[in-house]
């Protein structure tokens, strides 16, 4: 027996068989050749095959993984037709009369180390991709069949390193689990491992010894048993067992009305981060969208996504949320939330920073342009806005008057739109406490119990060391959640909670006899707080 220990990306239990995959290491010979535009011609012919199969892949992508994530094979034939890259190639083979997939496997080389020294993270990580489709061009040249993995039963899949194009060609059916050594919880592998609910595991030494053998992925523990003993075996096979008759007894809680035993109506929300977590939302029975961090679309960019780019997100979540609400935080980038595009000066202390509302109120163009964006796209649904990280009425003010103005620009060009609910998030303690003034300026708050929590104890939620320390359940945040509540409701505001504890079950109760109007959670959560909401009584017993 032997484990390891890995960073879960997504949580749960899964026992098969390892499948040790190998990138067909493609050994690349070195020629000599004489005819060298006849080389180049090759090169040329390689690249228009290519292009092709990165088309058909993106279009598999976006049936399969939506289209934010299927964005990468785009990336990707970008790339090929960077000219830099390109030249390199061509120059290779003419100048040093080296074969074609000698001259790819150089350059490629060359430039993935480039990249991967880059300062900014987004190039750093192109390096993969550098490498991906340098991988792709020898292989066509070489006239290799498409490696990927053959799976013939569904196998536990350790690799050194997934890129997003073998990920996409592995057959689903026959996936239980990724483990790899290399990749980061953000990277788009993980990304598309979340989207397909496969618990996984980043970060583990792994070992081509373990091919073929019995395994069990603890993705809860976060780590991989490699020939466990048979008792340890059925151990998790229980707990396996145990966790797919939670799921379907959870199922049973499909259309059943998210209501407490004396009757108090709730309404329970999910949070999302880019359109295709929507299938989630309604694979899990959520009534409506309670969170969408609009700043995902901006994250996966490598510049500013356009006017069109967003309307055309938020409309697609509108959409197929068919009339349901889908509440949109307005632009929530700094602090964790680097984008290299935004040219955001390096600070002492982000996560008290420059970020989220105060960079939209200062750089207004770029708000009015993500306002306009969800206004038009609110004639397809029913959406809400939401603006994070608020500390003053004046910010409020400001952004009533900013979503006046794009009213009255959209109204003066005919386009339409439709007057939407604006809330606040309420993750400071100055707004929690001037939640009675900033109550009769907005439709709704939602508390941001991640953030709330930071600020509250003084304690940056990013820092490892502080994790235990690190309380949403202290005292001092359910006393703000009750001051918000009853400052809301006397305002007229509807209250409701977005961040991570308005999943904790075991609260639930607690919650909804404050009078908690909405939980907002992960989609998987949606299940489990309804059961929670359904065995809770709102009026507390004696
Ligand atoms: C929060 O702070 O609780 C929240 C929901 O927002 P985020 O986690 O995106 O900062
Ligand atoms: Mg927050």
């Amino acid at each position: 027996m032997e484990s390891a220990e890995g960073k879960p990306i997504y949580k749960g239990t899964v026992i098969g068989k390892v499948f040790f995959y190998s990138k067909g290491q493609n050994q690349v010979k070195r020629e000599r050749i004489t005819n060298t535009e006849a080389e180049i011609a090759r090169f040329e012919q390689a690249r228009e095959t290519a292009r092709k199969q990165l088309s058909a892949l993106y279009e598999k992508a976006v049936v399969e993984v939506g289209e934010d994530n299927a964005g990468i094979f785009e990336v990707h034939s970008m790339l090929l037709e960077d000219e830099d890259y390109n030249d390199s190639i061509r120059n290779i083979i003419r100048n040093e009369q080296m074969n074609a997939e000698y001259a790819v496997a150089m350059t490629g080389d060359n430039f993935s180390v480039m990249f991967s020294r880059m300062e900014d993270e987004y190039f750093r990580a192109r390096s993969a991709d550098i490498k991906d489709i340098s991988e792709r061009l020898i292989r066509v040249l070489q006239r290799a069949g498409n490696d990927s993995a053959k799976l013939s039963e569904p196998v536990i899949l350790v690799a050194e390193e997934l890129a997003p194009s073998e990920t996409v060609q592995l057959d689903k059916s026959k996936l239980l689990s990724f483990v790899t050594r290399l990749g980061s919880s953000n990277s788009h592998t993980a990304i598309l491992a979340r989207t397909m609910n496969l618990p996984s595991l980043i970060g583990v030494e792994i070992d081509e010894n373990w091919n073929g053998k019995t395994a069990i992925v603890d993705a809860n523990a976060g780590k991989i048993i490699v020939e466990p003993e048979d008792e340890l075996l059925k151990y998790y096979r229980e707990i396996a067992a145990q966790e797919e008759k939670r799921k379907a007894l959870l199922k049973k809680l499909k259309g059943q009305p998210s209501v407490t035993k004396d009757g108090k109506s709730l309404r329970l929300y999910a949070n999302i981060g880019n359109v295709s977590d929507v299938a989630n939302v309604l694979a899990n029975d959520a009534a409506g969208i309670g969170l969408f961090r609009s700043e995902f679309l901006y994250l996966e960019k490598e510049k500013y996504p356009t006017e069109e780019e967003q309307f055309f997100a938020y409309k697609t979540v509108a959409q197929n949320m068919a009339g349901k609400k889908v509440i949109i935080r307005t632009l929530d980038i700094g602090a964790d939330k680097q984008v290299g595009y935004f040219n955001l000066a390096p600070e002492e202390n982000p996560a008290m920073g420059y970020r989220a509302i105060r960079i939209c109120l200062d750089r207004v163009n770029l708000f009015k342009t993500q306002l306009r964006a969800i206004y038009r796209a609110s004639a397809y649904g029913d959406i809400s806005i939401m603006v994070p990280m608020i500390i003053s009425l004046e910010e409020v003010l400001d952004v009533k008057r900013i979503c006046r103005e794009v009213c009255e620009e959209l109204h003066e060009n005919g386009v339409p739109y439709k007057e939407v609910e604006l809330g606040i998030m309420i993750e400071t303690p100055a707004a929690v406490m001037i939640s009675d003034l900033l109550a009769k300026e907005v439709e709704f708050f939602s508390i941001g119990t991640n953030d709330l929590t930071q600020y509250t104890l003084a304690m940056d939620r990013q820092n490892p060391k502080l994790d235990r320390l690190y309380d949403a359940r202290h005292e001092s945040i359910f006393r703000m959640i009750r001051m918000v509540i009853e400052n809301g409701h006397a305002g007229g505001c509807w209250v409701g909670i977005c961040g991570e504890l308005g999943a904790d079950t075991t609260l639930t109760e607690r919650f909804i006899q404050m009078g908690i109007d909405e939980l907002s959670v992960s989609p998987s959560f949606v299940l489990p707080v309804r059961k929670a909401i359904r065995e809770a009584n709102f009026v507390k017993k004696c």
